[in-house]
């Protein structure tokens, strides 16, 4: 009878090593992005209503363009909607951070620098916190109550950081599709996801998202169409 053949101790032993390490960085990295789980900190990525409302919110900059592009369209469908900004952005585009606050639309901190935090440490983050809403206040725009995570990745020290500054995190249920290459099948990918209390993630603001812009109309008429109100991160938390 053939007996299976085994494998020298020393690879075997390399082998399930290996594997052990693997598992354990799949493991952590689904657990930082995980969209509706924080290790530390509070944290909100959608909200159970039975209305029909929904929050947009935009992620990066502001970029004079990317402004220039949402803005109107938002006011054409009286949307508000909740701009997450990075503080170097706002430093530079002080213009376009204001236009935004001015517009009645809420603004959020998502980091100074824009750098995964995914560390143990809370004081770093922390203080690039509180520099973002520095330059915010610089501004005269109040400190904000939200703090999405760049990449959509926290860990131990930045959810003690947010917690620390008195934030929340918000992260979302509704994403933007990975493959869709036209503005149509980017819309209808996204609108697919929705449902009440959806918080919608867009990325409207880099010169390389052309696509998002201009799906944006077609998002927000298809929202429309469904019957949904489109509000801010925190007038749908605080269900006003
Ligand atoms: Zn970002």
């Amino acid at each position: 009878m053939a007996r299976a053949r085994r494998l020298p101790r020393p690879l075997f032993l390399a082998l399930a090593a290996l594997l052990v390490t693997a598992s354990i960085a799949v493991g952590f990295r689904a657990l930082v992005k995980a969209r509706c789980l924080a290790v530390t900190g509070p944290l909100v990525c959608r909200v159970e209503t039975p209305q029909r409302r929904v929050a947009l919110s935009f992620d990066d900059g502001p970029s004079p363009r990317g402004v220039e592009a949402v803005l109107p369209l938002l006011a054409r469908h009286r949307a508000r909607a909740t701009f997450f900004v990075i503080g170097q952005s706002v430093e530079e585009h002080p213009e376009a951070t204001r236009a935004i606050a001015e517009a009645g639309h809420e603004i959020g901190n998502h980091s100074f620098w824009h750098s995964r935090m995914v560390g143990l440490e809370s004081q770093p983050y922390l203080e690039e916190l509180e520099r973002t809403d520095l330059a915010l206040a610089q501004l005269g725009i109040a400190k904000p109550r939200w703090m999405r995570p760049p990449y959509g990745a926290k860990f131990i020290g930045l959810g003690d950081a947010v917690d620390a500054n008195g934030q929340t995190m918000v992260m979302w249920d509704v994403e933007e599709p990975s493959r869709a290459d036209t503005p149509e099948s980017y819309a209808r990918d996204l609108l697919a996801q929705v449902r009440p209390g959806s918080i919608i993630l867009i990325h409207p603001m880099s010169s390389l998202r052309e696509l998002e812009r201009e799906a944006l109309p077609l998002v927000l008429e298809g929202l429309d169409a469904d019957g949904y109100e489109i509000v801010s991160v925190g007038e749908l938390i605080d269900g006003r």
